[in-house]
């Protein structure tokens, strides 16, 4: 399942830099996770970086956006080719 940010963002960045996917951008009133690059942080880490990071925890699961264990390490795969899963 991807990560989307709600409006609770304060457009601080720090999820930005943190993600390893290059999955968030600054929107035109909060930052934006693009669903086809977030994979839960699977392939990097063991726990999502954005959620971590967040000061007013703005980042949470998008139901919309469902995804087994499996599918979301394809994604990291095709995000990161050659490149073997840290996480
Ligand atoms: S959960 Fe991980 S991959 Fe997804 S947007 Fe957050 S930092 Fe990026
Ligand atoms: S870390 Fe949270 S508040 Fe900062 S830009 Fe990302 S979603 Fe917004």
């Amino acid at each position: 399942m991807a990560y989307k940010i709600t409006n609770d963002c304060i457009g601080c960045g720090s999820c930005e830099t943190e993600c390893k996917n290059e999955a968030i951008k600054q929107g035109e009133d909060t930052y934006v996770i693009d669903p086809d690059k977030c994979t839960e942080c699977v392939g990097w880490f063991s726990k999502s970086k954005c959620v971590e990071v967040c000061p007013v925890d703005a980042c949470i699961t998008d139901p919309a956006h469902k995804e087994s264990n499996e599918q979301l390490l394809q994604k990291w795969h095709k995000l990161n080719p050659g490149k073997t899963p840290e996480a």
